[in-house]
């Protein structure tokens, strides 16, 4: 490529060279045409004037010769005709000595020894040597053989003829030779000017190229960086599919769908148990996770979609109204086709999908941007998504009310915290083998003005997605430091306290002056502080930086338990290289347990897997007295349920303390 451009390169160069050499030695012949022809030009006037002369000087014979033809010439005439004479021989000398200093210039031409011929006589002659000189000649030059002329004048008459004769020749051939150089003179000139209007468009180009070659290099570069913003904007890098932009881009008025000719939905699918499966595989492997389910959505029926990533978790299409209409035809084989097992990283896990559809009855949206609106109004509608009913929930107006029912959820979650309508309640924990209050957990309480209470299972999730969780928290650490102050002064012993903290506050930057704050407010007859966190939570996104405010929650004396243990996705070896104190079984494993012995073996093993882990190892949901016998046995270390506490209220459990006589293990 570079020795090609190199060849072509040097190839141009040397013709501008030859084309300069040509420009400069056209220039020069130019140069020496334009002399001659100058010269060429002045012969021509001394000839003329010579001719003039020599009509004068004819004259002046003529006059000699009539007045000696007279009798008695008049002397006086005589010298004034012979001074005429010689006056016109001098000025026929002069001209003769300029054209001879011309002449130097010219070629020797026929015309000009002719000329010279005629001339070389004059100088210095004398109308004797002239008379002479005629007499010889002029015979000769007459042409006329036929008879010796008696008298010199009248020779001289036939010379007059025969000169003048010969300076018409000589002036109409130097007259063609003026013409020839001008022609000359044209053609070189041509020449020039073609080799100049060459040369300075190569020179041009010379100094062209560069900026050209720039121009081009500067015009790829614009096309790549156009190209690569349109692959930001409209590529997801993932999955090489279009985003959410990148879909509305490829449709156009001039297709069915875009031009509103054919009615169409926007078809969404959402994976639900992303946590869960980064909790499985690593947050680390979202790619992976991201392409194979991209892929099988590409394979997935006979007529390809153009599926687009619209999301983390999220895919969506353009699907015509008649597959939306049989939709129960497919829904299942969808389903189906998605939450198959995948192997990621020698990892098994099982996607877990919500698919519904938002109609679009204006093609305009496409243009309009309005494609966000409905990916948005499909999302709600996946919420409703039963994977068993194989029903395709469709977006309405209702899913718009849920959503404005939310919204208002919202806000008043928002100003129950700020009114304290939210407060914590507490349940007691007790020690496995004496059944004595060991501990107390923070459980959140919506008390309306009407004394209701509303469970968090309505309001902690809402709180939780919609940010206000953090606040929640704090405002209930504030009230938990107050009762605790308050029972303790009263002289109990309440063990440890634990509260329940979700994701975002784990990684609220406020999380640990908060901690550091409450247990400076700790009393005695408190014996510390303990925080619950969902496996999910532990292990979700970030591993790294959540072990780290894992350290530095312990650093501040405080246990990590955590919540719901067995429930979540975790990969146990993750989970366990965390730093855990405390492995809380989740209560749905207590459930199983019969007094048939069935049942216990997943709770025994998770029990006895603390324990070789060295963990405190707590289980929830306790209902029965023989639950307690079971789990005492096993080595559960604390237990919380019904059978001991119920969640109550910070004045009910001042009461509950004040008349707590304690419980026996074995009744
Ligand atoms: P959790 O942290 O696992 O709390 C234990 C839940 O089990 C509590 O439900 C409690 O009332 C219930 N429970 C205790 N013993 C038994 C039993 O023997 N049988 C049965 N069936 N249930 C029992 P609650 O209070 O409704 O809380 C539900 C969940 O709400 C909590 O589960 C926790 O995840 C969340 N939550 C409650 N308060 C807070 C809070 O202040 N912050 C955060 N982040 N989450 C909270
Ligand atoms: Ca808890
Ligand atoms: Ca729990």
């Amino acid at each position: 490529m570079t020795s090609k451009f190199g060849h072509i390169t040097l190839g141009y160069v040397i013709t501008l060279l030859v084309l300069t050499v040509a420009i400069v030695s056209s220039y020069a012949i130019l140069q020496d045409k334009i002399t001659s022809e100058r010269v060429l030009r002045k012969t021509d006037d001394l000839i003329n004037q010579i001719q003039i002369s020599v009509y004068d000087s004819v004259g002046v014979m003529g006059d000699f010769w009539g007045e000696s033809r007279k009798d008695q010439p008049d002397e006086r005439a005589l010298q004034l005709i012979k001074r005429r004479a010689d006056a016109s021989m001098a000025e026929l000398g002069r001209l003769h000595s300029a054209l001879l200093q011309g002449r130097a210039e010219l070629q020797e031409t026929d015309v000009w020894s002719e000329i010279g011929w005629v001339i070389d006589f004059s100088p210095g002659s004398t109308n004797h040597q002239l008379n002479q000189y005629l007499e010889r000649n002029a015979v000769a030059l007459s042409g006329d053989t036929r008879g010796t002329p008696q008298r010199p004048i009248e020779a001289a008459g036939a010379y007059n003829g025969a000169m003048l004769a010969g300076y018409q020749d000589a002036s109409r051939a130097l007259n063609l030779i003026i013409d020839e150089f001008a022609l000359e003179v044209a053609s070189v000139h041509k020449l020039l000017t073609i080799a100049i209007v060459v040369t300075m468009v190569m020179v041009s180009a010379l100094v062209i190229a560069p900026l050209w070659t720039r121009l081009n290099k500067e015009h790829r570069l614009v096309v790549e960086a156009h190209e690569n913003l349109r692959q930001i904007a409209f590529v997801d890098r993932e999955t090489g599919l279009p985003n959410l932009d990148g879909l509305q881009n490829s449709l156009t008025r001039d297709d069915a769908i875009g031009s509103g000719a054919q009615p169409c939905h926007l078809l969404l699918v959402r994976i639900t148990n992303l946590d869960e499966l980064y909790g499985l595989i690593g947050s680390h492997r979202s790619s992976a996770l991201a392409q194979l389910l991209s892929q099988r959505l590409s394979e997935w029926g006979s007529e390809q979609l153009n599926w687009c990533r619209s999301g983390e978790a999220e895919f969506c299409c353009i699907v015509s109204d008649n597959r939306v209409r049989r939709s129960e035809a497919w829904i299942g084989t969808l389903h189906q086709h998605l939450t198959s097992r995948l192997v990621i990283g020698g990892i098994v896990v099982r996607p877990d999908v919500s698919i519904a559809s938002s109609a679009i009855d204006n093609a305009r949206s496409f243009f309009d941007g309005l494609l966000w609106e409905h990916q948005s109004n499909a999302r709600l509608a996946s919420f409703e998504y039963q994977s068993k009913e194989g029903v395709l929930p469709e977006y309405s107006a209702s899913h718009k009310q849920a959503l404005a029912n939310k919204n208002q959820l919202i806000n008043q979650i928002s100003e129950a915290i700020d009114s304290r309508q939210i407060v914590p309640f507490y349940q007691f924990k007790v020690d496995a083998l004496t059944g004595e209050i060991s501990s107390i957990e923070v459980l959140a309480r919506w008390v309306k003005p009407d004394q209701s209470l509303v469970s968090p299972g309505v309001f902690i999730p809402v709180a939780e997605s919609s940010g206000l969780i953090t606040r929640l928290t704090y405002a209930l650490f504030e009230q938990v430091s107050i009762d605790v102050q308050r029972w303790c002064a009263s002289g109990y012993n309440i063990g440890r306290v634990a509260v329940n903290v979700a994701g975002d506050t784990l990684h609220d930057g406020e999380l640990l002056d908060r901690l550091a704050a409450m247990i400076d407010r700790l009393p005695e007859g408190c014996e510390g502080l303990d925080v619950e966190i969902t496996e999910n939570i532990a292990i979700g996104n970030n591993i790294e930086e959540t072990e780290a405010v894992f350290k530095k929650i312990q650093g501040l004396g405080v246990r990590i338990a955590i919540d719901d243990f067995g429930t979540g996705y975790a990969s146990l070896q993750t989970l366990l290289d965390m730093p855990i104190d405390i492995l809380k079984i989740d209560r749905s494993f207590v459930l199983p347990m019969a007094e048939t012995g069935e049942g216990n073996e997943v709770v025994s093993a998770m029990i006895s897997l603390s324990k070789k882990l060295n963990k405190y190892c707590v289980v929830e949901g306790v209902e029965t007295q023989w639950q307690w016998q079971q789990l005492a046995h096993l080595g559960a270390d604390e237990l919380q349920g019904f059978h001991f506490f119920k969640p109550a209220s910070a004045d009910e459990i001042a009461n509950v303390l004040s008349g707590w006589d304690g419980l026996k293990l074995t009744a």
